[in-house]
């Protein structure tokens, strides 16, 4: 197993043992691609809601939220093009039995090409040392350069291919490149067909097509239905925005690499409705505004642009950021230039007026629009896969007396403060444990153990990310003062029981995080 792998594993593992991440219903041996958040993991996956949220509607005066239903009328999916346009395309293996998407195979054939070219990378870096300069290496190393070129073709190839909805073409690049089944290596493939992602259900009281339902696949048509509600209730000018956090679901046909593709996941989207024409200018602001939101988190090397050769058939201009996830860089979010496909699209299928009177120019148009669509799941496991470090512990000499840290910014902590009583069966400190943890419970997100030995409290604690440990001892019986020890330095100071509030609170508060922004 490669040390990616092994990375990874560790990280799987890490977030089920310490209640982040279980697998769904894992009594019945659980259910693919569907996970639940242990009592960390929720916290966690609130803060990040918090930190996205505060950074898109408190912090911005003309972007508002809504909350809108996981069930739409059906026609929603007709005019967002879903029911007909959106199909992935389907491969079976004749002698697996198992069914792939086809674009997922050639990009993971690439990735492979890829790996060859981080390798060559790797190696040059290890004999150059300081000097070396992974630029100029990537453009003069020939072994690399050819690799890229193969690496572009296929994926111009691909991209050609889906394009123009030809099939035939996909299934021909597969069998040229003889990609074989990552199970069981057969190259005995069927011919590629397109496959709808909706799940979908059906109403109470109609029966047939009538009565179709379908669980949404994503957030933004909630918005796109509501746009005129929404500006009219908030008498918002253009440009303004409409931001909202949920759910949708995906039939996704690979189910792998953890929680990066789910059925069921959160997305959070806000769709930014724009004037004809400035497009451009807002998409090149939001792209900007986005990267740094990433950039506050995660060091700028571990984030890239990705453009779409692609363009789905709402947009006029596409990319992704992608993250180097522990199995290779891969997309995060996607900001899109969706023009007035959408909102155009409800209007004719509705009948309805779907526009908005500008006073500035006297006309009524239909806006255009640029979204932002990061995936919940996919940042917590970006910023789970971060922050998770295995370190020699600070101070100590010994380099094999090590830790498992979560360093994770304190705002995003699932656990700001944990209050540890030095002694479970002396009534005093308890008592005096139990007094902290009432004075600081209303205001910060603390956790009482006494459950082991103070050393092992602390490497629990280490291990979550709590960035606060407070011990209570004998002498806090006498001069009122707790022991307070820092995550990361492992430097211990002590404060007067009366002030921890004043003193913490700055430090988790979410304020901290977005003041960087
Ligand atoms: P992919 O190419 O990885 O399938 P996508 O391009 O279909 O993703 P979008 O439709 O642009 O994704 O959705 C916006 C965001 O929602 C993505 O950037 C991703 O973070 C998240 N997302 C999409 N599908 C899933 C999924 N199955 N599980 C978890 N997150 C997802």
């Amino acid at each position: 197993m490669s040390g990616q792998d092994q990375n990874f594993k560790n990280l799987v593992a890490h977030c089920k043992e310490y209640g982040f991440i279980y697998q769904s219903s894992e009594v019945y041996d659980g259910l693919a691609a569907v996970y639940d958040y242990g009592p960390n993991g929720v916290l966690l996956k609130n803060s990040i809601k918090e930190y996205w949220w505060k950074s898109m509607v408190q912090m911005q005066e003309n972007i508002v939220g809504i909350d809108s239903a996981i069930f739409m009328h059906p026609k929603t999916w007709k005019a967002s093009g879903h029911v007909d346009a959106f199909n992935d395309p389907l491969i079976d293996n004749k002698d697996s039995k198992k069914r792939y998407r086809a674009d997922q195979l050639v990009e993971g054939y690439c990735e492979k090409i890829e790996k060859k070219i981080n390798k060559e990378v790797d190696k040059a870096q290890k004999r150059f040392g300081d000097a070396f300069d992974k630029v100029q290496f990537l453009a003069t190393n020939e072994r690399c350069v050819k690799n890229q070129e193969k690496i572009d073709t296929i994926m111009k190839r691909m991209a050609d291919a889906m394009t123009a909805d030809d099939m035939v073409a996909l299934k021909d690049l597969i069998v040229e490149l003889e990609i074989a089944d990552p199970e069981n290596g057969s190259k005995n493939w069927t011919d590629v067909r397109q496959f709808n992602l909706m799940f979908n259900t059906q109403l109470g009281n109609i029966s047939g097509e009538e009565g179709k339902l379908y669980l949404r696949p994503e957030t933004a048509q909630g918005i796109f239905v509501n746009f005129l509600n929404v500006q009219k209730t908030t008498r918002q000018k253009l440009p303004f925005g409409i931001a909202q956090i949920g759910k949708a679901f995906r039939n996704e046909i690979v189910a792998r690499q953890f929680i990066f593709r789910m059925r069921e996941f959160e997305q959070m989207e806000m769709q930014f409705f724009v004037q004809p024409g400035t497009q451009k200018e807002w998409y090149d602001y939001w792209k900007k505004t986005r990267l740094n939101w990433h950039q506050v988190l995660h060091a700028a090397e571990k984030l890239r642009w990705h453009d779409h050769d692609n363009l789905a058939h709402y947009a006029d201009a596409a990319v992704d950021i992608e993250f180097q996830f522990p199995f290779g860089f891969r997309e995060l979010e996607g900001i899109h230039s969706r023009t007035d496909f959408d909102l155009k699209a409800h209007q004719e299928l509705s009948g309805r007026k779907i526009q908005y009177f500008d006073p500035k120019t006297n006309e009524s148009y239909v806006p255009f629009v640029v979204e932002t669509s990061i995936g919940l799941d996919r940042m917590f496991l970006a910023t789970m896969a971060t922050a998770l470090v295995n370190e020699q512990v600070p101070g100590q000499d010994d380099p094999n007396n090590t830790r498992d840290v979560l360093k994770l910014h304190p705002a995003l902590s699932p656990i700001k403060c944990a209050i540890l009583p030095l002694k479970k069966n002396d009534e005093n400190i308890v008592a005096k444990a139990k007094e902290v943890f009432n004075a600081l419970k209303g205001s910060i997100q603390c956790m009482y153990d006494d459950t082991g030995s103070i050393g092992k409290l602390y490497r629990r604690q280490d291990a979550i990310g709590t960035p606060f440990c407070l011990t209570i001892d004998f002498d806090s019986l006498e001069d009122n003062c707790v022991t307070v020890r820092d995550r990361d330095t492992l430097v211990q100071e002590r404060i007067p029981i009366a002030e921890l509030r004043a003193k913490l609170l700055p430090r988790v508060d979410m304020g901290g995080l977005l003041a960087k922004l």
